[in-house]
């Protein structure tokens, strides 16, 4: 998958619609398509890092979006009720889309641990 097929970056280009939460200079926020929770927003970046593990060359960037989570939990009303961060990573971590992003789950009590 590259640049051109890679739905996030398509998101990201303004070529593939999607419920977009937020737009900045090197991330954006958007609606998942199959949201498992009352909320559930993707944090992307622009730049296309398969996963977290490229986070470990970037410590700015992984600060960057760490940041933009609580960001947008505190927008969409979570930051006092609560929610959950997750990045999926690789196969056996079930991310199935190969571009970086954090899931920001809430809206429901979230149940520990997870599959
Ligand atoms: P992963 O399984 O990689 O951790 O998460 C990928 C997420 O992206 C899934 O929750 C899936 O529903 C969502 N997703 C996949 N394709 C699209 C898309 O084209 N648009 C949106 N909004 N979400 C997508
Ligand atoms: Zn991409």
């Amino acid at each position: 998958m590259n640049e051109t097929t890679c739905p996030f970056c398509r998101i990201a280009a303004g070529t593939l619609p999607a419920d977009l939460v937020a737009t900045e200079a090197s991330w954006i926020a958007f609606r998942d398509l199959h949201p498992q929770a009352p909320v559930h927003v993707l944090i992307v970046p622009r730049r296309h890092l398969v996963s977290a593990v490229e986070l470990e060359n970037d410590p700015a960037l992984a600060g960057t979006l760490l940041a933009a989570v609580a960001r947008v939990a505190r927008r969409e009303g979570l930051a006092e009720r609560g929610y959950r961060i997750v990045s999926n990573v690789g196969h056996e971590g079930g991310q199935t889309v190969p571009h970086l992003h954090f899931h920001l789950l809430g809206g429901r009590p979230l149940h520990w641990p997870p599959g």
